[in-house]
């Protein structure tokens, strides 16, 4: 029951994760339980060959010392009196321990036989006599039955008696040995069974810090470099070493990655004042100039609008840089929900002229957030999902509130974000390159900066979303507890 259980632990990562076969694990695991599978059978083929090759050899050997003395025998008894007495008493000398000894002219004629070879016996030396046999001890299998048997010319005193049989039956020993060899097949297969369950085991011991390093890299962004960090405690030396090398490049990382905010910080802070006094003049001039020719006109206000533009981004990258390094303030107070929500629908019903539908049951909700930068976020998802749906179809603001918190669902019928997408739509400058959306205005950095803000009131920003589908966007923030 116990090996099942384990059998199906070892098997169940194949099923469940459907390892591919062209992994590590799976290469690895095949590889060894090959060479098992091939250096055991050697093992046992070689044991059960040898074992047989013992067994013939051995009773070779008896009948070739009793066939080489059997004419001396027989010489030794014939003094005593006839060379028929010769011969009975050196065959009835020879026929123990199974050996059958018989002696034939050479007209065919049987002379003397070992006692007590029955019926089966005598058949067999039928068979023998039709065959040609040899004169060194050799195996032969005649009728289900395996046979050492020798045959000798018998001269005694120069006179040609005729031709002398050795036969010993090894059938029993033979079939114990093959019972044998099979019970050593079915203890390798086993060991090979039990070798497999080991090997598969731990291999997927040995491999499990790399996997956890796949998985610490793949779920890695650039905001958690800094506190990423693998922690193996039982690897052999050889991960530990990648282990190490891996979180010194993550702290490496990490670095850079911070130098780069902040060098986005000051150059964003050194930017906007030059910028401001540009937005200025160019506001001024336009207030004043009386002669300008229409295009003369255009080109200011558009100089105008991509000025505003770059300062409204320029600000957003400095509220960015403000909340990395933990000086972007909030001024968290009860903030009621309903009337909040409902401000923003408005405005963004008039701006737009689309339809945003408000759903709330009567329930006040209030949370603790900062009413400015909470507006600031709603409006800014708000206006992404009048910018990703198309025109006819609505945008609805869902208000709900559980024991501790209050939910917030911005929801479209729009373009939807694919799920590859998804876990990256959170980052600075990331916008979905496909053209439905390039072709939209947007820097890329309002939904970390929804993220930075959100997460800075201690709430949690989350999104599900399916191409062609729609998304809703969800704002989990701390319900006001007085
Ligand atoms: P942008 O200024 O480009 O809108 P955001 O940070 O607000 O920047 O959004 C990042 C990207 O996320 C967008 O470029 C767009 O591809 C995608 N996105 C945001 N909101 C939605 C939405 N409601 N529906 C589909 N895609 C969206």
């Amino acid at each position: 029951m116990k090996l099942i259980h384990q059998f199906i632990s070892v098997i169940n990562p194949f099923i469940r994760k459907q390892i591919s076969l062209s992994s590590l694990q799976f290469r690895l695991t095949l590889e060894l339980v090959l060479l098992s599978i091939l250096g055991l059978s050697s093992v046992a083929f070689w044991a059960g060959w040898q074992l047989s090759q013992n067994l013939i050899i051995a009773h070779k050997g008896t009948l070739e010392y009793i066939s080489a003395r059997f004419p001396e025998q027989v010489e030794l008894y014939s003094e005593m009196g006839s060379i028929e007495v010769g011969l009975n008493r050196s065959v009835y000398k020879a026929s123990t321990d199974g050996v059958m000894v018989w002696v034939k002219r050479n007209d065919g004629m049987l002379l003397v036989n070992s006692p007590g070879m029955d019926m089966q016996s005598t058949k067999i030396t039928q068979m023998i006599s039709l065959t040609k046999v040899p004169t060194y001890p050799s195996l032969i299998y005649i009728s289900d039955r395996y046979l050492v048997i020798c045959a000798r010319t018998l001269t005694i005193k120069n006179n040609l008696v005729g031709t002398v049989y050795f036969s010993k039956d090894i059938t029993l020993e033979k079939n114990q040995l093959n019972h044998s060899i099979r019970s050593l097949i079915w203890v390798s297969i086993l060991v090979i069974l039990l070798l497999m369950l080991a090997i598969a085991s731990r291999i997927r011991h040995a491999l499990r810090p790399l996997q956890q390093m796949s998985q610490v890299a793949s779920t890695l962004s650039a905001e958690d470099l800094k506190a990423a960090k693998l922690e193996l405690h039982q690897a052999p030396d050889e991960i530990l070493g990648l282990a190490q090398t891996f979180n010194q490049m993550l702290l490496r990382l990490s670095d850079s990655w911070e130098q780069q905010r902040q060098f986005v910080g000051n150059v964003s802070h050194e930017l906007r004042t030059p910028l401001t006094v540009v937005l200025g003049y160019l506001q001024s001039l336009l207030r004043r100039g009386t002669n300008f020719s229409d295009y003369q006109k255009q080109a200011l206000e558009t100089a105008i609008g991509e000025t505003e533009r770059t300062i409204r981004m320029l600000e957003d990258l400095l509220n960015l840089a403000r909340a990395d390094s933990g000086n972007l303030h909030f001024a968290v107070n009860p903030v009621v929900l309903n009337t909040l929500v409902a401000e923003v629908a408005a405005m963004s019903q008039n701006v737009s002229n689309r339809q945003i539908i408000l759903i709330s049951n009567d329930q006040q909700v209030v949370a603790c957030a900062d009413q400015n930068r909470l507006q600031q976020v709603l409006i800014n998802l708000v206006d992404n999902a009048i910018k990703y749906s198309s025109p006819e179809q609505p945008v609805e603001l869902k208000l709900e509130k559980t024991e501790k918190q209050a939910i917030i669902h911005i929801c479209d019928r729009g373009i939807g974000i694919s799920l590859a997408h998804q876990n990256r739509i959170f980052e600075r400058f990331y916008r979905v390159d496909e053209s439905m959306t390039r072709s939209r205005d947007g820097t890329g950095l309002g939904l970390a900066i929804a993220k930075s803000l959100i997460e800075g009131m201690e709430g949690h920003i989350t999104l599900r979303s399916k191409p062609g589908e729609g998304s809703i966007f969800t704002i989990i923030l701390p319900l006001w507890n007085p």
